[in-house]
């Protein structure tokens, strides 16, 4: 088990986080190791808003 990711859980705010591999648009994907939260994965997607050509797609 790996705890060193630089990422936080966003339910419980935990740093107990390990990457379980990427979504379908080659995200990354983390998983939470708290026993007692809820979150199983979950993805920074906040990261990526910057790069987005436009917010008002319809
Ligand atoms: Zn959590």
């Amino acid at each position: 088990m790996t705890c060193y990711q630089e990422v936080s859980c966003p339910e419980c705010d935990s740093k107990c986080i390990t990457n379980t591999g990427h979504s379908l648009y080659g995200e990354p994907r983390y998983r939470c190791q708290e026993p007692d939260c809820l979150t199983e994965t979950f993805m920074l997607k906040y990261r990526y808003r910057a790069c987005e050509p436009s917010l008002s797609k319809h």
